[in-house]
C-alpha cells in the first residue's frame, strides 16, 4: 500500500500525490518517453491556486481552505465540480474528511482508493492509469487528462 505525505495535500484538498504531473516526476516519465511537464506539488511549488484574489492564501494565513470564512468559495466550488465530473475526486469532500476525521484518516482512505492492484504503484485521478506499470498506456493516451 502506498503512503501519501501530509504535505502533498494542497490547501484546496487536492491530493497532489495522485496528480498526473506529480506522478510523472515521481516515476520519471519524461525519461521514459512520456511528454509531460512535471510538478513537485502545489505546496512544494508554492502555487497560488486558481484564485488570484485570495488574500488569506497569499498571506499564508490558512493551511487548508476550510479554515476560511468564505469556505466553500466560488473558486473551490468550480474546481470541485470539474474534479467530480472528470476526475472521481471532490476537493470539498476531501477537506470535510480532513476537518472532521483528521489528516491521517484521510491519507489512509486515499491510499486505499489509489493504490494500483497490479503493481502497488499510484493510479492518477486525472486518467485512471497507474503511472508505474502503465507507462506504455500513457504514451498512447488521448486525451491524456481523461479516464
Ligand atoms: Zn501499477
Amino acid at each position: 500500500m502506498i503512503q501519501f505525505e501530509n504535505k502533498l495535500i494542497a490547501p484546496c484538498g487536492m491530493n497532489c500525490g495522485v496528480c498526473a504531473r506529480y506522478l510523472a516526476g515521481l516515476y520519471e516519465l519524461p525519461k521514459q518517453g512520456v511528454k509531460i511537464t512535471v510538478c513537485a506539488g502545489c505546496r512544494a511549488g508554492n502555487r497560488n491556486c486558481g484564485k488570484k484574489s485570495c488574500s488569506p492564501r497569499r498571506k499564508h494565513e490558512l493551511y487548508f481552505c476550510f479554515e476560511c470564512g468564505d469556505f466553500p468559495c466560488d473558486t473551490i466550488k468550480r474546481l470541485d465540480k470539474r474534479y467530480r465530473t472528470f476526475y472521481r475526486t471532490s476537493e470539498i469532500k476531501n477537506l470535510e474528511i480532513i476537518r472532521d476525521h483528521g489528516i491521517t484518516a484521510f491519507l489512509k482512505q486515499e491510499a486505499e482508493k489509489w493504490t494500483c492492484p497490479d503493481c502497488g504503484g499510484v493510479i492518477s485521478c486525472h486518467n485512471g492509469v497507474c503511472f508505474r506499470c502503465g507507462v506504455e498506456k500513457l504514451k498512447k493516451k488521448k486525451p491524456f487528462y481523461r479516464w
